[in-house]
């Protein structure tokens, strides 16, 4: 299946990021957020990366033209009827991502393909919301999701065939390295692997094991990983850590690692959230 217009929902943090690589890739994009000001932030934002990527001479002033021509930003939900494929990127909150694709099944034509962003939900349960589960998947994108370079490709458990596989060419096509996840578990790969290093983190400097500089540190030189849990926590938000890390904790079977760290709920609860986390974890 030839996917040449693509659909975002949401124009946030993923949704305009995807929306850029989608056109990058040459793709026609309509771009769908609930209000004007968050549609004009995406695009503005996508206007900024493109721009810096101009002065480091990564791209010419006309294809920075170029991919901006094929990007429509819309607050209306109508203007999605005829798109070849849909990539939610909403918050993650399942009954609103539930009731978006059920809105989606009635408005677009029958075989288009629905995808869903979300970092750790089920994408079975997104997908019964609609009358056609088989053209239903995940498509997880990496923040920032013009420069990362994995989409996990996510199976729902009525997902077909076709859907993953044109999901998978699709994800080739924008430039990323798609793998293949073959039941729908919470987290995924990436995440269920992740969550638990993050949570492991946290209790050994709540324990007083070490600091968090040192405990980056450890990471970064000893696992070779690019950055340590901590700058990790600081760049994509504590909040979506605990988010996530309660979500796997109901879902998951319990053996007491995916319960969430009381210092982790303490400074999320005390209004330390995301990208403001620096040096603000609460203290005891
Ligand atoms: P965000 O808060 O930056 O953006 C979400 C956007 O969705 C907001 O602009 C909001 O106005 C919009 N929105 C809400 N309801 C809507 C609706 N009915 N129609 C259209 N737009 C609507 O969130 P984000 O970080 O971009 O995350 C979006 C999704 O991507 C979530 O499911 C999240 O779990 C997933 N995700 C996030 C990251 C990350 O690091 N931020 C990475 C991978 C996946």
């Amino acid at each position: 299946m030839d996917v040449k217009v693509i659909g975002v929902l949401g124009a946030g943090t993923m949704g305009h990021g995807i929306a850029q690589v989608a056109a990058q890739a040459g793709c026609q994009v309509v771009m769908r957020d609930i209000e004007d000001r968050f549609v004009e932030n995406g695009l503005k934002a996508i206007d900024k990366f493109l721009a810096k990527s101009v002065e480091k001479g990564k791209m010419t002033e006309e294809q920075k033209k170029g991919v901006l021509s094929k990007i429509k930003g819309t607050t209306r939900m109508e203007d999605l009827k005829d798109v070849d494929l849909v990539i939610e990127a909403v918050f993650e909150d399942l009954e609103l991502k539930k009731g978006l694709f059920k809105q989606l099944d009635e408005l677009t034509r029958p075989g288009v393909l629905l995808t869903t962003n979300t970092s750790s939900m089920s994408v079975t349960e997104i997908a019964v919301a609609t009358k056609r589960p088989e053209k239903v998947a995940g498509m997880h994108f990496f923040n920032p999701a013009p420069i990362m370079k994995l989409v996990e490709v996510i199976r729902g458990y009525h997902t077909d065939d076709a859907t993953t596989q044109t999901v998978m060419e699709l994800a080739s096509k924008m430039g990323k390295e798609p793998v293949e996840v073959k039941r729908d578990t919470p987290g995924f790969i990436v995440n269920r692997l992740m969550v638990p290093h993050l949570v492991e983190a946290i209790r050994m400097f709540e324990e007083g094991v070490a600091s968090m500089e040192d405990i980056d540190k450890a990471v970064k030189l000893g696992l070779n990983y690019p950055m340590g849990p901590f700058e990790l926590m600081d760049l994509t938000g504590i909040d979506i850590a605990l988010h996530v890390n309660e979500y796997l904790y109901r879902e998951l079977p319990k053996e007491g690692k995916w319960s969430a760290p009381t210092l982790l709920k303490s400074t999320v609860r005390a209004g330390r959230l995301g990208r403001k986390t620096k040096g603000g974890w609460y203290k005891y």
